[in-house]
C-alpha cells in the first residue's frame, strides 16, 4: 500500500463563509482534518453539502436559464407551507373554542404572502445564481440580522418566526427535491452527517467519487455502500459540515482517514501521484482474476460478491466471482411511494440471474429496519430500531411483501440458481414460517399455470444473532445453508450499535466472544453437513481471512472491491497455519492477548 505523508497542520479556516459565496480554490487556505478510513485509495473532488438532518440544506450555483424553474421550486413550496399551516389551523379550531394559533399563524402567513421573504429569495436566486434553499437560507439570515440590531423585545421575538417559517420552506423544498434525485456536480465527494439506505439510493452514483460523513463508523451503510462501488470514505469529522461548502476543492485519502478542505496546489500535485500510484497498485491486483483462490496448501476458497444495487452487478462480473454470495433486497423498497411488485422483482432478479450465467446468487429476502425503513412498509418509528421489528419478524407480518419476493426468486429461479436467505433469525419458528410460505406460493402460481421449477431454491439464514448460534443445530437442521452476518453479529453480541462512531473502537472482531460464535456456527453447518459463507465485513478485510479458513469457512462473500485484496491473501497463507494460529486465539481470554497473537501472526510468526 502506497505511504501517506506527514502533513503538518496548517491554519485553520475558521470564520464561517456564507453560502454560495468564497467558494474555495486550490490556493485559498487549507483545512486538514482526520477521522477514520472506512474505504481505501484517493479522490480529488469537489464537495457537495448532504445534509440529511437539515442542520444545512445543499447549496449549488444553478445557470441563468434555471433561474425560472428554481423560483417555481421556491413558490411551490410556499404554497405548500401555506396549505400546511391551513390544515393546522383547521384542526386547531376543531380542537379549541377560542383558536389561540390563530393569530400566530397569522403573522405565518403574511410572511408567505408577497413578503420582503419571498421578494428576497426570488431575488438572491436571479441575482447570485444560487439555488431556492441556499437563498432561503441566506435571507432568513439577513432578515434576522436586521431585527437583532433592532433593539425591541417584540420584534426579536419575531426572529425566531421567520426561522420557523423559514424551516419549514426548506423542509418543503427538500422533499420535493428528495422525490426528484439530487443534481450533483461531477466529481462529487459526498459530505454528509450519516447517509442512511434510503438517502444514498437518491445519489446518482456517476457523478460521485466519495464520500466523507460527520458521524457513522466503518459499519453504516454509506461506508459499507462505498466499499461496495470501490469509492474512498471516511467516517467521524464532527465539524466538518460547518467547514465544508458545496464546490469546495477537497481531496480524501481513504486509506488513512485524511480530508484535505481546500488544498494547497502542493498538495494537489502531492495527492495526484499518491492517486496514480494508488490505481498502479489496483490494476496490478487485476492479473488476480484469472488466478484461483486456493491456500498454498491447494485448499480451494470460494469467493462471492455483495450486491446492494442491481448495477453494481457490472463492476462485480469484472472480478471473477463464483457468484452472488448476498444481494440485499432492501434498496429496491427505498424512495417510492409504491411497493415494488412481482413483475418488476422478477424482472431484476431475471437479469442478474442471467448474467451470473449459471453462477449462483442469494437474494436475501427484506432486511428492512435500524437505518433502511422503506416509508411504505410503515413501520413504527422507535427508540431502538435496531432490536424492533426489523428483518425477518417485519416480513412475517408483512406477509404479502414477503410472497411477493418469494414469487419473484420462484419465476427467477427458471432462468439460473437463485437461493433465498432470510435475515435476522432469532428462532426455527421463523424457518418454519417462511418455509410454510413459501410452499404457499410454490402452489399459488402452478395454480395460475406460471412456470416454477421442479427444484425449488435453497433456502438459507443469516446467523447474526447470538440466538441463532445458540440454537444453530435446530437451525442447521431445518435450512439449506448458513451465512453469517458479522456486522449484525458483532452489534448484537457486545452491545454496540454498528452506526455510532462513540463505540466504534468497541466493535471488535476478535473479541473472544466473537471468534466462539463463529466456531460454533461452522461446527453446526458441519455437522448438519451444510456450506456455511460469511457475507458480513469481516470478509472483505484480508486481515482476518487466516482466522476465517482457519476457522474451517470455506466461502466468503464481499463487495467486489475487496475481492482481488482477499484472493491474494489466501494464496500467501497456509491452512494448516492458519488452523494452528485460530487454535491459539480460541484458548486466549483476554482481548488484549489475541490482538498482540493476531499482530504477531501477521509478522510472520506461526504456531505449532
Ligand atoms: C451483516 O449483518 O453482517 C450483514 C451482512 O447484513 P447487513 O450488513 O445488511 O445488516
Ligand atoms: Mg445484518
Amino acid at each position: 500500500m502506497i505511504n501517506s505523508t506527514k502533513i503538518k497542520k496548517l491554519p485553520v479556516f475558521s470564520k464561517r463563509r456564507k453560502a454560495g459565496q468564497n467558494i474555495c480554490t486550490i490556493d485559498g487556505l487549507e483545512i486538514v482534518r482526520e477521522g477514520s478510513g472506512v474505504s481505501p485509495g484517493i479522490v480529488i473532488g469537489r464537495v457537495f453539502v448532504y445534509d440529511t438532518v437539515l442542520k444545512s440544506v445543499p447549496q449549488y450555483k444553478i445557470s441563468e436559464e434555471d433561474i425560472p424553474l428554481e423560483q417555481q421550486r421556491f413558490l411551490n413550496a410556499v404554497q405548500e407551507t401555506l396549505s400546511q399551516f391551513d390544515t393546522i389551523l383547521d384542526k386547531a379550531k376543531n380542537a379549541f373554542e377560542d383558536d389561540p394559533l390563530s393569530s400566530l399563524f397569522d403573522v405565518y402567513r403574511h410572511m408567505l404572502k408577497g413578503s420582503r421573504l419571498i421578494r428576497g429569495v426570488c431575488n438572491r436566486i436571479k441575482n447570485n445564481l444560487i439555488n431556492a434553499e441556499a437563498a432561503v437560507q441566506t435571507e432568513i439570515a439577513a432578515i434576522a440580522d436586521v431585527f437583532e440590531a433592532m433593539d425591541d423585545v417584540y420584534i426579536s421575538g419575531r426572529i425566531e418566526d421567520i426561522r420557523s417559517v423559514g424551516i419549514k420552506i426548506l423542509r418543503n423544498l427538500q422533499s420535493e427535491a428528495k422525490e426528484k434525485s439530487i443534481r450533483l456536480p461531477e466529481n462529487a465527494v459526498i459530505i454528509s452527517n450519516d447517509l442512511s439506505a434510503a438517502d444514498t439510493a437518491l445519489l446518482n452514483f456517476k457523478k460521485i467519487t466519495g464520500f466523507v460523513t460527520t458521524g457513522g463508523s466503518g459499519q453504516s451503510h454509506a461506508a459499507l455502500l462505498a466499499r461496495s462501488l470501490g469509492m474512498p470514505a471516511i467516517v467521524g469529522i464532527p465539524d466538518l459540515l460547518r467547514i465544508a461548502h458545496t464546490g469546495d476543492i477537497i481531496i480524501i485519502d481513504g486509506t488513512y482517514g485524511k480530508v484535505i478542505l481546500c488544498p494547497t496546489q502542493e498538495h494537489v500535485d502531492l495527492y495526484r501521484k499518491y492517486r496514480s500510484d494508488f490505481l498502479r497498485w489496483k490494476r496490478s491486483l487485476k492479473r488476480l482474476r484469472q488466478q484461483e483462490s486456493v491456500t498454498s496448501d491447494q485448499v480451494f476458497i470460494r469467493l462471492k460478491g455483495n450486491i446492494d444495487l442491481p448495477h453494481e452487478i457490472d463492476f462485480l462480473l469484472k472480478t471473477g466471482v463464483d457468484g452472488i454470495g448476498l444481494m440485499r433486497s432492501e434498496y429496491m423498497f427505498l424512495n417510492r411511494k409504491d411497493l415494488p411488485q412481482e413483475e418488476e422483482q422478477f424482472e431484476i432478479l431475471r437479469n442478474i440471474v442471467s448474467r451470473m450465467d449459471g453462477k449462483p446468487v442469494t437474494f436475501r429476502t427484506i432486511d428492512a429496519g435500524g437505518d433502511k425503513c422503506p416509508d411504505t412498509l410503515h413501520t413504527p418509528k422507535t427508540d431502538n430500531p435496531a432490536l424492533g421489528l426489523r428483518g425477518i419478524r417485519l416480513a412475517l407480518k408483512n406477509v404479502s411483501v414477503l410472497k411477493t419476493q418469494f414469487k419473484a426468486v420462484l419465476r427467477a429461479k427458471c432462468f439460473g440458481d437463485i437461493r433465498i436467505l432470510l435475515p435476522m433469525v432469532t428462532s426455527v419458528d421463523e424457518v418454519i414460517a417462511a418455509k410454510t410460505l413459501l410452499a404457499e406460493c410454490v402452489n399459488e402460481l402452478r395454480e395460475k399455470s406460471i412456470p416454477v421449477p421442479e427444484q425449488l431454491p435453497q433456502l438459507g439464514i443469516m446467523v447474526e444473532t447470538p440466538a441463532a448460534v445458540l440454537e444453530i443445530d435446530t437451525l442447521a437442521k431445518n435450512c439449506d445453508f448458513l451465512s453469517i452476518g458479522t456486522n449484525d453479529l458483532i452489534q448484537y453480541t457486545l452491545a454496540v450499535d454498528r452506526t455510532d462512531v462513540s463505540v466504534s473502537s468497541l466493535f471488535n472482531p476478535l473479541h473472544p466472544s466473537i471468534l466462539k460464535l463463529l466456531k460454533k456456527t461452522v461446527d453446526g453447518a458441519k455437522n448438519a453437513n451444510i456450506p456455511v459463507n460469511l457475507c458480513g465485513d469481516m470478509a472483505s478485510n484480508h486481515r482476518y481471512t487466516a482466522i476465517l479458513i482457519g476457522l474451517g469457512i470455506r466461502e466468503l462473500s464481499m463487495p467486489a472491491i475487496n475481492i482481488p485484496m482477499v484472493k491474494e491473501k489466501i494464496r500467501s497463507l497456509n491452512l494448516v497455519q492458519a488452523q494452528n494460529f485460530v487454535n491459539r486465539l480460541l484458548s486466549l481470554s483476554m482481548p488484549s492477548d489475541i490482538i498482540k497473537t493476531f499482530n504477531a501472526f501477521e509478522e510472520g510468526v506461526r504456531f505449532d
